[in-house]
């Protein structure tokens, strides 16, 4: 595949797609694939959508970049439309998931220095994935990530995920805390759900203590569990939330949104990024979110999901190499009692992307447009691999 001049930090797969429409992808042979990883969970629209096609196309023959250093209408608007449906006030736009909780991380440290803490530290979690930039990683807890890359970053404290006590404990030791940050369902560390009311309860802690609650939505987030905003299905509102895979369709953009003192923390010279909510990722971004709203999506990812988890449930009931099935909407996790690292090779096979993280948990983020046959069309495929699990020898 010529690929000898690219570094060695992807496990690429042998194979290549050559166009997509809808949840299907399409390599050079004119094979056909069923697309239930969506692009790590950012081809919301799936693949082709013609309101994005139209978009980026027109964006591009009229002006692609001017740079921070002049307004940029575009960005104002996008501004206006993702602060109102996130609750939020203020936006800065940037490239990627990792660069929002940057921004987000240097909103909370300035929140701290202007409460006079001159060493402020972050509450991240256990098992988090916030990003691979020096700062994002050191808030992941995935030691694998991090390994090698010493010295990490000062001013993060881990906490079990969705443990409330071990939260407060950090609360009562400690008074350099500025703010929690979280991902409302972990996604790469498994697809891991917080206690029905956990939220709420880190909420009011963080309300108490002065602390910020930062959620990360980059990949729970933009209508995948059914409301815009998975902290929404809890009602709870944070502080920051960053946001970005969804948010293009595909076209490179991130938002770092805040509301509050938050929102106006950041000054002229202290945060930026050149390419940051170009007129080109902007018109996507808006033309992703008025499709969002006029075809209801998120709603029907709430429908589609909670009918596919149930499918799931119901076919692979009994078989032992199941431990649990969860997730909310299209986000959806298969945990098994065993690493499987042929299965999605297999799948593939099959006509079928999938995705297995955290080793032994298949991950489902496919499109939104999903609709009930084709998640019907996606049991079909999945549940006889899995129960082949159950006589196959266990992977080593
Ligand atoms: N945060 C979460 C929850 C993610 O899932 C990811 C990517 O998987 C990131 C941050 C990092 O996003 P990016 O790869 O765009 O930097």
């Amino acid at each position: 595949m010529g690929a000898n001049h690219l570094m060695g930090n992807y496990a690429r797969q042998e194979i290549a797609f050559e166009h997509g429409r809808g949840v299907f992808l399409y390599d050079a042979d004119g094979n056909r694939y069923l697309d239930a990883v969506g692009g790590l969970a950012v081809n919301l629209l799936g693949h082709a959508h013609p309101a994005i096609t139209e978009a980026v196309s027109a964006q591009a023959a009229a002006l692609l970049h001017t740079s921070n250093l002049y307004r940029i209408p575009l960005q104002e608007q996008l501004a206006t439309t993702l602060t109102a449906l996130c609750n939020m006030e203020s936006a800065f736009f940037c490239n990627s998931g990792a660069e929002a909780n940057e921004a987000a991380i240097k909103l909370a440290r300035l929140h701290g220095h202007r409460r006079e803490i001159g060493a402020p530290h972050i509450v991240v979690m256990e098992n988090a994935f916030h990003g691979r930039t020096m700062a994002t990683l050191t808030a992941t807890g995935n030691r694998r990530a991090q390994a090698g890359f010493e010295p990490l970053l000062g001013g993060f404290v881990r906490c079990p995920w969705d443990d409330l006590d071990a939260l407060r404990t950090i609360a009562s030791q400690r008074s350099d805390v500025v703010a929690v940050m979280l991902e409302p369902i972990q996604g790469e560390g498994g697809i891991r759900q917080l206690q029905p009311g956990r939220l709420a309860g880190i909420r009011e802690l963080c309300d108490a203590q002065g602390w910020l609650l930062i959620c990360d939505e980059i990949q729970s987030g933009m209508g995948r569990t059914g409301h815009f905003l998975a902290s929404m299905d809890e009602g709870v509102t944070p502080d920051i939330v960053t946001l970005a895979k969804g948010l293009g369709n595909g076209v490179p953009i991130g938002a770092c949104l805040a509301r509050g003192d938050a929102a106006t923390l950041f000054a002229p010279g202290n945060h930026g990024s050149t390419f940051g909510g170009n007129p080109l990722a902007c018109r996507a971004a808006l033309a992703v979110l008025a499709v969002l709203e006029k075809e209801n999506l998120a709603a029907q990812a709430a429908a589609t999901g909670e009918w596919l988890i149930s499918e799931l449930r119901q076919r692979t009931a009994g078989l032992q190499c199941v431990r649990e099935i969860r997730g909310r909407g299209l986000m959806i996790g298969i945990e098994l009692d065993r690493d499987v690292p042929d299965l999605v090779a297999a799948a593939r096979a099959r006509g079928l992307l999938i995705n297995v993280t955290a080793g032994n948990v298949i991950r489902l983020l496919p499109p939104l447009v999903l609709t009930r046959d084709e998640a019907a069309q996606v049991a079909d495929l999945l549940t006889p691999l899995i129960a082949a699990l159950e006589t196959a020898p266990e992977a080593t």
